[in-house]
Protein backbone atom coordinates (compact mmCIF):
# COMPACT_ATOMS: atom_id res chain seq x y z
CA UNK A 1 0.00 0.00 0.00
CA UNK A 2 0.84 3.96 -0.83
CA UNK A 3 1.20 6.32 2.57
CA UNK A 4 1.67 9.63 1.79
CA UNK A 5 4.32 11.41 4.21
CA UNK A 6 3.99 15.22 3.99
CA UNK A 7 7.42 17.23 4.88
CA UNK A 8 9.57 14.79 4.07
CA UNK A 9 12.74 15.99 3.82
CA UNK A 10 12.26 16.94 7.64
CA UNK A 11 14.77 15.38 10.27
CA UNK A 12 11.61 12.63 11.91
CA UNK A 13 9.46 12.15 8.45
CA UNK A 14 12.98 11.13 6.76
CA UNK A 15 13.27 8.54 9.31
CA UNK A 16 9.44 7.86 9.17
CA UNK A 17 9.55 7.57 5.79
CA UNK A 18 12.84 4.98 6.12
CA UNK A 19 10.54 2.97 8.51
CA UNK A 20 7.63 2.65 5.90
CA UNK A 21 9.95 1.53 3.65
CA UNK A 22 11.52 -1.41 5.83
CA UNK A 23 8.00 -2.27 6.23
CA UNK A 24 7.64 -2.38 2.28
CA UNK A 25 5.38 0.42 2.17
CA UNK A 26 5.60 2.28 -0.30
CA UNK A 27 6.25 6.38 0.27
CA UNK A 28 4.64 9.44 -1.37
CA UNK A 29 6.77 12.22 0.28
CA UNK A 30 6.00 15.69 -0.15
CA UNK A 31 8.97 18.31 -0.44
CA UNK A 32 9.36 21.70 -0.53
CA UNK A 33 12.00 21.00 -4.03
CA UNK A 34 13.02 18.91 -6.27
CA UNK A 35 16.76 18.81 -4.90
CA UNK A 36 15.55 17.84 -1.66
CA UNK A 37 13.54 14.99 -3.43
CA UNK A 38 16.07 13.56 -5.07
CA UNK A 39 17.88 14.17 -2.09
CA UNK A 40 15.43 11.52 -0.63
CA UNK A 41 15.24 8.98 -3.45
CA UNK A 42 18.63 8.56 -3.38
CA UNK A 43 18.77 7.79 0.27
CA UNK A 44 16.42 5.41 -0.41
CA UNK A 45 16.90 3.51 -3.98
CA UNK A 46 17.83 0.17 -2.07
CA UNK A 47 15.04 0.47 0.30
CA UNK A 48 12.12 -2.81 0.15
CA UNK A 49 9.15 -0.06 -0.80
CA UNK A 50 9.48 2.63 -2.95
CA UNK A 51 9.62 5.97 -2.81
CA UNK A 52 8.50 8.51 -5.09
CA UNK A 53 8.69 13.12 -4.02
CA UNK A 54 5.44 15.12 -4.81
CA UNK A 55 6.38 19.17 -4.94
CA UNK A 56 3.96 21.22 -2.38
CA UNK A 57 5.89 24.82 -1.92
CA UNK A 58 3.12 26.02 0.73
CA UNK A 59 1.45 23.62 3.29
CA UNK A 60 -0.33 26.98 4.24
CA UNK A 61 -2.50 27.36 0.60
CA UNK A 62 -5.74 25.93 0.42
CA UNK A 63 -6.08 23.18 -1.90
CA UNK A 64 -1.97 22.34 -1.33
CA UNK A 65 -2.48 18.75 -1.13
CA UNK A 66 -5.58 18.12 -3.96
CA UNK A 67 -2.99 16.37 -6.05
CA UNK A 68 -0.78 14.87 -3.55
CA UNK A 69 -3.26 12.69 -1.75
CA UNK A 70 -4.77 11.15 -4.93
CA UNK A 71 -4.45 7.08 -4.69
CA UNK A 72 -2.97 6.75 -1.08
CA UNK A 73 -3.87 4.39 1.60
CA UNK A 74 -2.55 6.46 4.45
CA UNK A 75 -1.14 9.91 5.43
CA UNK A 76 1.30 10.61 8.25
CA UNK A 77 0.90 14.80 7.93
CA UNK A 78 4.57 15.79 9.57
CA UNK A 79 5.54 19.46 7.79
CA UNK A 80 4.60 22.10 10.21
CA UNK A 81 7.33 24.94 11.32
CA UNK A 82 9.37 24.35 14.04
CA UNK A 83 11.40 27.11 15.17
CA UNK A 84 11.60 29.42 18.12
CA UNK A 85 11.82 32.81 15.82
CA UNK A 86 8.56 33.92 14.44
CA UNK A 87 7.49 37.23 14.63
CA UNK A 88 3.76 36.78 14.20
CA UNK A 89 2.29 34.22 15.71
CA UNK A 90 0.28 33.89 12.38
CA UNK A 91 3.21 32.95 10.15
CA UNK A 92 3.52 29.71 12.67
CA UNK A 93 -0.26 29.27 12.94
CA UNK A 94 -1.11 29.47 9.10
CA UNK A 95 1.05 26.42 7.97
CA UNK A 96 0.25 24.45 11.20
CA UNK A 97 -3.57 24.61 11.30
CA UNK A 98 -4.28 25.19 7.59
CA UNK A 99 -1.76 22.76 6.58
CA UNK A 100 -3.21 20.35 8.89
CA UNK A 101 -6.59 20.54 7.60
CA UNK A 102 -5.54 21.19 4.22
CA UNK A 103 -4.98 17.89 4.04
CA UNK A 104 -8.03 16.41 5.19
CA UNK A 105 -10.01 18.89 3.11
CA UNK A 106 -8.07 17.49 0.25
CA UNK A 107 -8.69 13.76 1.25
CA UNK A 108 -12.26 14.20 1.61
CA UNK A 109 -12.22 15.63 -1.85
CA UNK A 110 -9.80 13.56 -3.85
CA UNK A 111 -9.64 10.12 -2.16
CA UNK A 112 -12.57 7.97 -0.95
CA UNK A 113 -10.70 5.10 -0.08
CA UNK A 114 -7.55 6.84 2.41
CA UNK A 115 -7.90 5.05 5.58
CA UNK A 116 -6.18 6.93 8.53
CA UNK A 117 -4.08 10.26 8.41
CA UNK A 118 -1.48 10.26 11.72
CA UNK A 119 -0.23 14.00 12.50
CA UNK A 120 2.76 14.84 14.05
CA UNK A 121 1.24 16.64 17.19
CA UNK A 122 4.17 17.36 19.83
CA UNK A 123 3.66 17.34 24.17
CA UNK A 124 3.37 20.94 23.24
CA UNK A 125 -0.25 20.25 22.92
CA UNK A 126 0.00 19.07 25.96
CA UNK A 127 1.81 20.43 28.74
CA UNK A 128 1.04 23.17 30.94
CA UNK A 129 4.09 25.39 31.50
CA UNK A 130 2.35 26.47 34.99
CA UNK A 131 2.49 23.60 36.34
CA UNK A 132 5.85 22.89 38.44
CA UNK A 133 7.13 19.21 39.00
CA UNK A 134 7.09 16.88 40.38
CA UNK A 135 3.96 16.40 37.84
CA UNK A 136 3.01 13.94 35.18
CA UNK A 137 1.20 14.72 31.91
CA UNK A 138 -1.08 12.62 29.53
CA UNK A 139 -2.67 11.87 27.08
CA UNK A 140 -5.99 13.55 28.45
CA UNK A 141 -3.86 16.79 28.89
CA UNK A 142 -4.24 19.83 26.76
CA UNK A 143 -2.37 23.31 26.24
CA UNK A 144 -4.64 26.19 26.66
CA UNK A 145 -2.12 28.36 28.21
CA UNK A 146 0.11 29.31 25.02
CA UNK A 147 -2.82 29.76 22.87
CA UNK A 148 -3.93 32.08 25.30
CA UNK A 149 -0.69 33.71 25.97
CA UNK A 150 -0.23 34.29 21.88
CA UNK A 151 -4.00 35.68 21.79
CA UNK A 152 -3.44 38.18 24.79
CA UNK A 153 -0.08 39.65 23.94
CA UNK A 154 0.01 38.73 20.12
CA UNK A 155 3.51 39.61 18.42
CA UNK A 156 5.00 40.40 22.28
CA UNK A 157 4.60 36.13 23.64
CA UNK A 158 7.30 34.21 23.93
CA UNK A 159 9.17 32.05 20.88
CA UNK A 160 8.27 29.10 22.54
CA UNK A 161 4.72 30.31 23.41
CA UNK A 162 3.75 30.84 19.50
CA UNK A 163 5.65 27.39 18.39
CA UNK A 164 3.53 25.63 21.38
CA UNK A 165 -0.03 27.67 20.24
CA UNK A 166 0.86 26.66 16.61
CA UNK A 167 0.84 22.59 17.38
CA UNK A 168 -2.44 22.73 20.20
CA UNK A 169 -4.03 24.92 17.79
CA UNK A 170 -3.35 22.57 14.60
CA UNK A 171 -3.98 19.37 16.63
CA UNK A 172 -7.66 21.07 17.90
CA UNK A 173 -8.19 21.77 14.36
CA UNK A 174 -7.57 18.36 13.63
CA UNK A 175 -10.13 16.33 15.95
CA UNK A 176 -12.25 18.79 15.44
CA UNK A 177 -12.37 18.38 11.52
CA UNK A 178 -13.52 14.56 12.80
CA UNK A 179 -16.63 15.88 14.52
CA UNK A 180 -17.59 18.26 12.12
CA UNK A 181 -17.24 16.30 8.84
CA UNK A 182 -17.78 12.63 10.01
CA UNK A 183 -15.30 11.60 6.96
CA UNK A 184 -14.86 7.65 5.90
CA UNK A 185 -11.22 7.70 7.50
CA UNK A 186 -10.13 8.23 10.76
CA UNK A 187 -7.26 10.18 12.73
CA UNK A 188 -4.58 9.39 15.03
CA UNK A 189 -2.06 12.14 16.63
CA UNK A 190 1.43 11.15 17.59
CA UNK A 191 2.91 13.82 21.04
CA UNK A 192 7.11 13.31 21.03
CA UNK A 193 8.73 15.23 23.59
CA UNK A 194 12.03 16.86 22.54
CA UNK A 195 13.26 14.41 19.72
CA UNK A 196 16.94 13.38 19.10
CA UNK A 197 18.93 10.74 17.62
CA UNK A 198 20.95 10.41 14.41
CA UNK A 199 20.25 12.59 11.24
CA UNK A 200 19.63 11.16 7.90
CA UNK A 201 17.88 14.18 6.34
CA UNK A 202 19.37 16.63 3.83
CA UNK A 203 21.46 19.15 5.99
CA UNK A 204 24.52 20.90 4.73
CA UNK A 205 25.81 22.86 7.32
CA UNK A 206 25.20 22.65 11.56
CA UNK A 207 23.48 26.38 11.04
CA UNK A 208 20.57 24.45 9.16
CA UNK A 209 19.95 21.72 11.59
CA UNK A 210 16.69 21.27 13.04
CA UNK A 211 15.89 22.55 16.46
CA UNK A 212 15.83 19.35 18.68
CA UNK A 213 19.35 18.39 17.17
CA UNK A 214 21.00 21.87 16.68
CA UNK A 215 20.18 21.93 20.65
CA UNK A 216 22.38 19.03 21.03
CA UNK A 217 24.96 19.76 18.35
CA UNK A 218 26.00 22.94 21.10
CA UNK A 219 26.94 20.92 23.99
CA UNK A 220 28.94 18.54 21.23
CA UNK A 221 31.17 21.19 19.65
CA UNK A 222 31.89 22.15 23.32
CA UNK A 223 29.89 25.65 22.91
CA UNK A 224 28.33 24.76 26.27
CA UNK A 225 29.93 25.56 29.97
CA UNK A 226 30.08 23.88 33.41
CA UNK A 227 27.34 27.23 33.94
CA UNK A 228 24.96 25.98 31.78
CA UNK A 229 24.79 22.27 33.76
CA UNK A 230 22.65 20.69 34.76
CA UNK A 231 20.02 21.58 31.64
CA UNK A 232 17.53 19.13 33.50
CA UNK A 233 13.56 19.47 33.17
CA UNK A 234 13.20 18.08 29.08
CA UNK A 235 11.47 14.85 28.37
CA UNK A 236 12.97 13.01 25.01
CA UNK A 237 12.38 10.09 22.68
CA UNK A 238 14.74 8.55 19.80
CA UNK A 239 13.81 9.97 16.20
CA UNK A 240 13.60 6.05 15.21
CA UNK A 241 11.49 5.06 17.90
CA UNK A 242 8.80 7.89 17.34
CA UNK A 243 9.29 6.92 13.47
CA UNK A 244 8.00 3.69 13.88
CA UNK A 245 5.47 5.09 16.51
CA UNK A 246 4.05 6.26 13.09
CA UNK A 247 4.23 3.54 11.60
CA UNK A 248 2.29 1.88 14.18
CA UNK A 249 -0.34 4.38 14.60
CA UNK A 250 -0.66 3.74 10.89
CA UNK A 251 -1.47 0.35 11.24
CA UNK A 252 -2.78 -0.89 14.65
CA UNK A 253 -6.62 -0.87 14.27
CA UNK A 254 -6.77 0.11 18.28
CA UNK A 255 -5.24 3.56 17.56
CA UNK A 256 -8.25 5.04 16.18
CA UNK A 257 -9.14 8.61 17.19
CA UNK A 258 -6.44 8.55 20.13
CA UNK A 259 -3.54 10.61 20.75
CA UNK A 260 -0.09 9.00 22.24
CA UNK A 261 2.72 10.43 23.43
CA UNK A 262 5.93 8.57 22.67
CA UNK A 263 8.11 9.66 25.18
CA UNK A 264 10.76 7.89 27.18
CA UNK A 265 11.37 9.95 30.29
CA UNK A 266 13.68 12.93 31.16
CA UNK A 267 16.94 13.91 29.98
CA UNK A 268 19.48 16.52 31.04
CA UNK A 269 22.65 18.84 29.21
CA UNK A 270 24.47 16.33 32.54
CA UNK A 271 23.36 13.21 30.37
CA UNK A 272 24.34 14.77 27.64
CA UNK A 273 27.94 15.58 28.20
CA UNK A 274 28.29 12.49 30.49
CA UNK A 275 27.34 10.38 27.41
CA UNK A 276 29.68 12.30 24.99
CA UNK A 277 32.86 11.72 27.18
CA UNK A 278 32.69 8.36 27.51
CA UNK A 279 31.96 7.95 23.40
CA UNK A 280 34.22 10.53 21.77
CA UNK A 281 36.98 11.13 24.75
CA UNK A 282 38.99 12.78 21.76
CA UNK A 283 36.77 16.15 21.69
CA UNK A 284 37.87 18.85 23.47
CA UNK A 285 35.86 21.73 25.91
CA UNK A 286 32.83 19.17 26.79
CA UNK A 287 32.18 20.68 30.31
CA UNK A 288 32.39 17.72 32.94
CA UNK A 289 29.06 16.28 34.06
CA UNK A 290 27.82 15.06 37.93
CA UNK A 291 28.29 10.88 37.22
CA UNK A 292 26.57 10.67 41.25
CA UNK A 293 23.86 8.42 40.49
CA UNK A 294 22.02 10.53 43.83
CA UNK A 295 22.30 13.39 42.08
CA UNK A 296 21.07 12.18 38.45
CA UNK A 297 17.81 10.74 40.18
CA UNK A 298 17.34 13.91 41.41
CA UNK A 299 17.58 15.61 38.43
CA UNK A 300 15.08 12.73 37.07
CA UNK A 301 12.64 13.47 39.11
CA UNK A 302 12.65 17.39 39.45
CA UNK A 303 11.74 17.47 35.65
CA UNK A 304 8.16 17.06 34.17
CA UNK A 305 7.08 13.69 33.30
CA UNK A 306 5.39 13.34 29.63
CA UNK A 307 4.08 9.56 29.89
CA UNK A 308 5.43 7.28 26.82
CA UNK A 309 3.60 4.22 28.53
CA UNK A 310 -0.08 4.23 26.52
CA UNK A 311 2.38 4.23 23.06
CA UNK A 312 3.89 1.38 24.62
CA UNK A 313 0.58 -0.45 25.82
CA UNK A 314 -1.84 0.02 22.51
CA UNK A 315 0.35 0.54 20.11
CA UNK A 316 3.79 -1.87 20.75
CA UNK A 317 6.04 0.71 20.90
CA UNK A 318 9.39 0.10 22.90
CA UNK A 319 11.91 3.03 23.68
CA UNK A 320 15.38 1.97 23.26
CA UNK A 321 18.56 3.35 25.57
CA UNK A 322 19.20 6.78 26.10
CA UNK A 323 22.87 6.10 25.88
CA UNK A 324 21.95 4.41 22.39
CA UNK A 325 20.08 7.75 21.16
CA UNK A 326 22.91 10.39 22.65
CA UNK A 327 26.15 7.96 20.88
CA UNK A 328 24.17 7.68 17.87
CA UNK A 329 23.26 10.79 17.48
CA UNK A 330 26.86 12.22 18.74
CA UNK A 331 28.32 9.65 15.74
CA UNK A 332 26.14 11.33 13.13
CA UNK A 333 27.03 14.82 13.35
CA UNK A 334 30.26 14.06 13.43
CA UNK A 335 30.35 11.99 10.32
CA UNK A 336 27.69 14.59 9.03
CA UNK A 337 29.70 17.59 9.64
CA UNK A 338 33.49 15.82 9.51
CA UNK A 339 34.63 17.03 12.99
P1 LIG B 1 12.08 19.73 10.61
O1 LIG B 1 12.24 21.21 10.61
O2 LIG B 1 13.25 18.90 10.27
O3 LIG B 1 10.87 19.30 9.67
C1 LIG B 1 9.80 20.15 9.38
C2 LIG B 1 9.27 19.79 8.01
O4 LIG B 1 8.15 20.61 7.70
C3 LIG B 1 10.29 20.02 6.90
O5 LIG B 1 10.15 19.00 5.95
C4 LIG B 1 9.87 21.37 6.34
O6 LIG B 1 10.26 21.53 5.00
C5 LIG B 1 8.37 21.26 6.46
N1 LIG B 1 7.72 22.58 6.47
C6 LIG B 1 7.75 23.51 7.45
N2 LIG B 1 7.03 24.58 7.10
C7 LIG B 1 6.53 24.33 5.87
C8 LIG B 1 5.70 25.06 4.95
N3 LIG B 1 5.23 26.27 5.25
N4 LIG B 1 5.42 24.48 3.76
C9 LIG B 1 5.90 23.26 3.44
N5 LIG B 1 6.66 22.53 4.27
C10 LIG B 1 6.98 23.06 5.46
O7 LIG B 1 11.57 19.40 12.07
P2 LIG B 1 11.13 18.04 12.77
O8 LIG B 1 11.42 16.86 11.94
O9 LIG B 1 11.68 18.11 14.13
O10 LIG B 1 9.56 18.26 12.86
C11 LIG B 1 8.61 17.42 12.23
C12 LIG B 1 7.32 17.50 12.98
O11 LIG B 1 7.51 17.01 14.29
C13 LIG B 1 6.74 18.91 13.15
O12 LIG B 1 5.33 18.83 13.02
C14 LIG B 1 7.12 19.28 14.59
O13 LIG B 1 6.23 20.22 15.13
C15 LIG B 1 7.00 17.92 15.26
N6 LIG B 1 7.73 17.75 16.51
C16 LIG B 1 9.10 17.83 16.56
C17 LIG B 1 9.78 17.61 17.76
C18 LIG B 1 11.28 17.66 17.85
O14 LIG B 1 11.82 17.69 18.97
N7 LIG B 1 12.01 17.62 16.76
C19 LIG B 1 9.04 17.34 19.00
C20 LIG B 1 7.62 17.25 18.84
C21 LIG B 1 7.01 17.44 17.64
P3 LIG B 1 11.76 22.04 4.62
O15 LIG B 1 12.65 20.83 4.82
O16 LIG B 1 11.65 22.40 3.18
O17 LIG B 1 12.07 23.16 5.52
Amino acid sequence: SLVLVTGASGYISSHTVEALLDRGYNVRGTVRSQDKGEYLKNLFKDKKGSFEYAIVKDIGEAGAFDEAVKGVDGVAHMASPFHFNAEEPEELFRPAIQGTVGVLESLKKNNPNVQRVVVTSSVASVMNSNIKPPHTFTEKDWNDVSPKECEEQGKNASGQAKYRASKALAERAFWKFFSDNKPSFDGVAINPPLVLGPIIHQCDSPESLNTSVAVYYSWLKGEKTEKDLPAGGMNYVDVRDTALGHVLALTTPEASGERFITGNGPVSGNDYVLQIAKDFPDLKNIPKGNDDAEFKKKLASDAIIHDGSKATRVLGLKYRSVEDTLKEMGRSLRERFSF
